[in-house]
């Protein structure tokens, strides 16, 4: 029987109780557009985060474009963030018409290489991309903020890029996309930066049943300006338009199952570090195992390993594993930077490096928190089996 890659039936089925009660309960009272779910679930999620505000809205990448409009980022504006990550991160710096400035990812943990950060800011400042490599059009452009994205849930290096960023006076936004859960420097995702915008999609750490995302933030005027942009950029109420805005709110059926999921997340954050566990011991020797600095704690949204020397035969050894019905997956073959909607920013595809090597030779194997031991020995030991199988010469 082939393992799921990320099993929310198992899932479901120790919740579904509690999902269908709190569903029953949307049916029953009717207020499907900002219901009472909603606001309780901003209020829960505040608090398990550590943030003062919450704002739910549609998706993840609404949650960051909530966050960007809010703080009036637009042309002529440089926001910089890594190649290394969901094209939603970069989608949505364009989507205000300001551009994205690349930075190459620390190989250590997918995430923003925060020496580098620094020096794309000096290249940037000097208008020089012999320091670091920058966009076609960067001296038309000023420097006004950072989003560093949490890959694979592992929390980016906030000590070091909150200075960087403070010291600039450049808006920090988190993408806790993948992150929602993990830790770092006894802090939870969700409070890092002047915003931490996440997502509910499926397959993410909490995930609903369709789309669903979140923006927290300690700060007053942002999170009003978020409310108001959430809702067509109301004043008074929808009919008052003080700004251009979006429809980006969260539905109260998605917000109700939320809750009731939120019940037993804490637990399976837990499970999730057994399991990753599990996956390391596992792994040792085999390929290379994803890296958790000391005083963090991952909510591995993916557990993705790095094949190496094998990496030349990553689709041959996808498809003996999933033959031995273990799915596996990549995350992400094809970095922003060579992306046909970023060919105008003029980037080379040798400009970062890291992030081109990570997206040759990443896999990511199955993983929730439900994964039993045996299964967690069958991949290892499938994967063991792919990776010493006779290299294919025929092509
Ligand atoms: C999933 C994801 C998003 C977008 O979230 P959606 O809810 O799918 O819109 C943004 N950034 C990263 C890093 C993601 O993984």
């Amino acid at each position: 029987m082939a393992i799921p890659f990320i099993d929310l039936k198992a899932q479901f089925a120790q919740i579904e109780a509690s999902v269908r009660a709190r569903m029953d309960a949307v049916l029953a009272h009717g207020r499907y557009i900002m219901g009472p779910e909603v606001g309780e679930l901003e209020k829960t999620l505040a608090e398990y985060v550590g943030a003062k505000h919450a704002i739910s809205c549609s998706s993840g990448t609404d949650a960051l474009l909530l966050a960007l409009m809010a703080r009036g980022i637009g042309p002529g504006d440089a926001v910089f963030t890594t190649p290394y990550t969901f094209v939603a991160t970069a989608e949505v710096i364009s989507l205000t018409g300001a551009t994205p400035v690349f930075v190459d990812i620390d190989p250590k943990t997918f995430n923003i290489d925060a020496a580098l950060l620094e020096k794309a800011l000096v290249a940037f400042e000097k208008g020089d991309p012999s320091i670091h490599p920058l966009p076609a059009n960067h001296d038309e452009l000023k420097a006004r903020a950072i989003i560093a994205v949490d890959m694979f849930g592992l929390p980016a290096d906030y000590a070091r890029i909150t200075e960087i960023a403070d010291a600039r006076n450049l808006f920090l936004i988190q993408d806790s996309a993948q992150s929602f859960g993990s830790e770092t420097g006894g802090k939870r995702a969700g409070s890092f930066g002047d915003a931490s915008a996440t997502s509910f999609f499926p397959a993410k750490p909490l995930g609903c049943y369709g789309d669903g995302g979140m923006v927290f933030t300690d700060d007053d005027e942002l999170a009003q300006a978020m409310v108001s942009v959430r809702v067509h950029g109301k004043g008074v109420d929808k009919y008052d338009n003080i700004r251009v805005g979006l429809n980006a709110r969260l539905d109260t059926l998605q917000a109700a199952i939320l809750l009731a999921k939120f019940e037993r997340f804490p637990s399976e954050v837990q499970s999730r570090q057994k399991v990753a566990e599990a996956y390391a011991s596992g792994l040792a020797g085999l390929v290379e195992a994803p890296a958790v600095p000391a005083g963090s704690l991952s909510a591995w949204a993916q557990y993705t390993v790095r094949l190496g020397e094998h990496a030349s035969r990553r689709d041959e050894i996808q498809e003996l594993l999933k033959a031995k019905g273990v799915p596996t997956a990549v995350y992400y073959g094809k970095p922003l930077h060579i992306q046909g909607a970023y060919s105008g920013l003029g980037y080379a595809a040798a400009d970062f490096p890291h992030s081109m090597q990570a997206s040759a030779e990443v896999l990511s194997l199955p993983f929730s928190p439900d994964l039993d031991a045996a299964s967690i020995q069958t991949v290892v030991s499938e994967l063991a089996r792919a990776l010493d199988a006779v290299p294919t010469t025929a092509g």
